[in-house]
């Protein structure tokens, strides 16, 4: 089992498989053009396997792979079946933008994935348009249609952003509700490389909205979960997460691997460690200490503010969101 310095037991390892992307979200990464780092910096899957399965054996239960857009890196359904034919009771996710989605449904499945969640702004094309930068909505739906045709659970993430797609908060649940898939919604984290003048809802603005349509109760949080729970009259369950007034330090469960081989103990808390020289020497000893020490180092509380995007800025693109 591993334990963090706070007594909290990390189960659930968050692997951003890489920082590029095929879409330039305004809340993400809106500029172009953009210098990644080089390609030759990226772990190979089988050295981030060499780790994962460590990280297996020392406990960790669930695994969720993300990015940047983790569909843009070839051979993912491999990578996805080496942990799976590890230990096939690891709760393994991922979290896409869909674009790529219709093509590797049906091979990630087969491969061992159970669970996927999309990314899902706008069902007009053009404000998914005016948010992706790129003219996206058509694949991203025919994504969430094939993924629900092979037997994936989905859920959706929608970003609210004042006076873009605000107006489709209850369009976005009954979209989800008719296809029985859970909508959460996450509150716009401001940060220095989002553009400028964006502005989100507070999750108490999106609930006011859903209100109007619905009697909405609340469930509550699930487990380690940062994603608030509610129901509507007739059943359908959707989720909110609201950091600005939740910090969901307390519960925290989580670590995260960069597509580079850093391990992070907390967004917003520049102590990360690599773990790439020890996994290429195929020291796995070595990479099970220096994840002790990154969870030793994981600090109580994050140091993100909303009113001070400079300091606790991150790229959501790099640490995978
Ligand atoms: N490309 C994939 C996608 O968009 O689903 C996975 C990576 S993306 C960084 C993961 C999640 O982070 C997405 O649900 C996205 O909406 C969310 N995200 C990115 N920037 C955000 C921000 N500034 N505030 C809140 N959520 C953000
Ligand atoms: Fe790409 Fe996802 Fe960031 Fe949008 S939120 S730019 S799809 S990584």
């Amino acid at each position: 089992m591993l334990i963090d310095g706070f007594n909290r037991e990390v189960d659930y390892l968050r692997i951003s498989v890489t920082e590029r992307c095929n879409f330039r979200c305004q809340y993400c990464m809106p500029d172009k053009p953009f210098s990644w780092k080089p390609k030759e910096n990226l772990l190979s899957f089988e050295d981030m396997f060499l780790f994962v399965k460590a990280g297996i054996d020392e406990g960790i239960k669930k695994i969720r792979i993300t990015g940047g857009e983790p569909l843009l890196r070839e051979d993912l359904d491999k990578f996805i079946k080496m942990i799976h034919d590890y230990d096939s009771s690891v709760d393994l996710a991922l979290t896409t933008n869909a674009y790529l989605l219709p093509k590797v449904a049906q091979k990630l499945k087969d491969a061992g994935l159970k669970r996927v969640n999309i990314s899902l702004d706008s069902l007009k094309p053009e404000v998914a348009k005016q948010i992706a930068q790129k003219d996206v909505l058509k694949d991203v739906l025919e994504g969430i249609d094939k993924a629900i045709e092979v037997g994936l659970k989905v859920k959706i993430n929608m970003v609210p952003l004042k006076g873009i797609n605000d107006n489709e908060i209850v369009d976005i649940l009954e979209f989800c509700k008719q296809r029985d898939i859970e909508v959460r919604y996450i509150e716009y984290m401001e940060n220095a490389i989002a553009k400028d003048d964006l502005k989100g809802l507070y999750g108490r603005e999106i609930l006011t909205q859903i209100e109007r349509k619905h009697i909405v109760s609340k469930i509550g949080r699930i487990g380690s979960s940062p994603s608030f729970s509610y129901k509507t009259k007739d059943g359908y369950k959707f989720g909110m997460i609201d950091p600005h007034k939740h910090d969901f330090c307390e519960t925290c469960n989580r670590i995260r691997l960069t597509a580079e081989g850093f391990l992070i103990p907390c967004l917003y808390f520049e102590d990360a460690m690599s773990i790439k020289e020890a996994v290429k020497n195929k020291d796995i000893q070595k990479a099970v200490e220096i994840l002790k020490i990154v969870l030793k180092n994981k600090p109580e509380k994050n140091k993100w503010s909303e009113d001070d995007t400079e300091t606790s800025s991150r790229a959501f693109y790099e640490t995978g969101g």
